[in-house]
């Protein structure tokens, strides 16, 4: 029989992170003032705990995961590396279609690979609570997961859209000790604001993290900051051990590099964490082709500019040099909320600057039919964001197949979508639109960024 699951052992775990802000030919560009002064760390130091602006601004190569953390990380850690044999089958291909089972953690994703790292640094740094965002409910959960495992007490802006559309994840996050609310909310002046211009709005990220910052920042006991779940550079960094457990698995199957690297992306750290690793062989010479998908109702990576930006709508985040949408962007109500953020993490930004990686776009019914035949093939329900990625896979697999390729695949399957079920059920029921965001939406959304600072265009020209 061939094999369908490559498990390492608890001793077989990643020792360190892997930080490609070490090895990317071109320096990163930092984040600035809106009137472009570069942002020290003392700066973040309200919102975030030093030691992690420490690994955020951090050149060192690999960075050790504390033992603590790595003895919370293993009670789902090592994930098993499975083989979509019978997806392999329904497609009559000749790739081998591997994928990194990160549904297995147990708020069900990637996310608390890097919650429980964040909750551990702000407790060892004395810090009582956090505050976060949540899109999807995903993030939320994780970082409850965490917080309460570690004791810190968690507060959670949950967008508008998927509190209503997603009831079960918020009662988990209240299992897990957290208070969960939805955003725009009355708690912070960014949600009045925003509910006296648009009292119908169904939220967006960079609203939550408008309000979830300034939560944080206005404690004046000092005992609160925040978190966020995706995008910055220490978050990517601690989603690295995906894709070094995968390196080890990929041995044990016999094969040498995949040929493709493939991950949904919202701010994009399920897919540096796969990805990363294998970046550095690319930078190496190794022949790789790295694939971030996004959805087309919210085409960062694939339309939008690549500029200094801020990380949420009120403007209280620095300036981070991406690809993005503009902070004003409210994207459309698709049920990938996971994937609904007006940028993308300034590593991955500068990843496609670079020509490293090379970024796709695919409509949600697409997506969904490709989790049905996901489902109906390897038999679980994947979460809509990871949809995305499946359906970049469906598509790499069929060419191989139609080349008479063969062909090493590699994905992260980011998340179950056992609480996502209304996205099916709209899809199913024929309710669904195609949704693809039109240039003069992206123009619209761009004067946003008229007087901000630009960032250079750094390309070494090796890819
Ligand atoms: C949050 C989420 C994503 C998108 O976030 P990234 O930071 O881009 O990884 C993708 N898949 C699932 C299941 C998620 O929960």
């Amino acid at each position: 029989m061939v094999p369908r699951k490559y498990l390492l052992s608890e001793d077989d775990m990643p020792r360190c992170w892997y930080n490609l802000a070490a090895d990317l030919p071109t320096g990163m560009q930092p984040p600035l003032t809106p009137d472009g002064k570069p942002i020290g760390p003392e700066m973040l130091a309200p919102v975030f705990p030093m030691n992690l602006i420490e690994q955020e601004v951090s050149q060192e190569r690999w960075i050790e995961i504390p033992q603590e953390i790595q003895e919370i990380l293993a009670r789902w850690r090592p994930t098993p590396l499975r083989r979509a044999v019978y997806l392999e089958q329904h497609l009559k291909t000749h790739a081998r279609i591997y994928y990194k089972d990160e549904s297995v953690s147990p708020p069900g994703s990637h996310k608390p690979n890097t919650a429980v790292p964040q909750a551990w640094y702000n407790k060892q740094f004395g810090i009582k609570r956090i505050t976060t965002e949540t899109g999807a409910g995903q993030w939320g959960c994780a970082l409850a997961f965490a917080c309460n495992l570690l004791g810190l007490e968690c507060k959670v802006f949950m967008v508008r859209i998927s509190f209503d559309q997603k009831p079960m994840r918020k009662l988990m996050m209240k299992v897990w000790g957290a208070n969960c609310i939805a955003s725009p909310s009355n708690e912070t002046h960014a949600g009045r604001d925003i509910l006296a211009r648009m009292p119908d709005t169904p939220g967006s990220l960079g609203i939550a993290i408008s309000e979830a910052v300034e939560a944080a920042v206005s404690d004046t006991s000092g005992q609160t900051r925040y978190s966020l779940g995706s995008v910055l550079n220490h978050v990517l960094l601690h989603q690295t051990v995906i894709g070094q457990e995968a390196q080890k698995q990929l041995k044990q199957a016999g094969e040498k590099l995949p040929d493709v690297v493939i991950g949904c992306a919202g701010g994009g750290s399920n897919f540096a964490g796969i990805a990363f690793p294998f970046v550095l062989d690319k930078i190496n010479g190794a022949n790789i082709r790295l694939v971030p998908v996004e959805p087309a109702a919210c085409p960062t990576m694939t339309k939008a500019p690549f500029v200094y930006d801020f990380g949420d709508t009120a403007g209280m985040t620095p300036l981070l040099p991406m690809f993005s949408l503009g902070h004003d962007f409210v994207p459309a109500p698709i049920h990938a909320g996971g994937l609904r953020y007006h940028g993308i993490a300034p590593l991955v930004s500068q990843g496609i600057v670079e020509g490293l990686l090379e970024p796709q776009a695919i409509d949600q019914l697409t997506c969904y039919k490709s989790a049905l035949t996901w489902a109906s093939t390897e038999g679980t329900i994947c979460a809509p964001e990871t949809s995305h990625a499946i359906a970049s896979v469906i598509d790499e697999a069929v060419k191989a197949r139609e080349e008479g390729k063969e062909k090493v695949i590699l994905f992260c399957y980011s998340g179950h979508g056992l609480m996502d079920l209304s996205g099916y059920d709209r899809y199913l029921s024929g309710e669904l639109p195609e949704l693809r965001l039109s240039d003069e939406e992206i123009q619209k959304y761009q004067k946003s960024l008229e007087n901000l600072p630009k960032p250079e265009r750094r390309k070494s020209g090796r890819w």
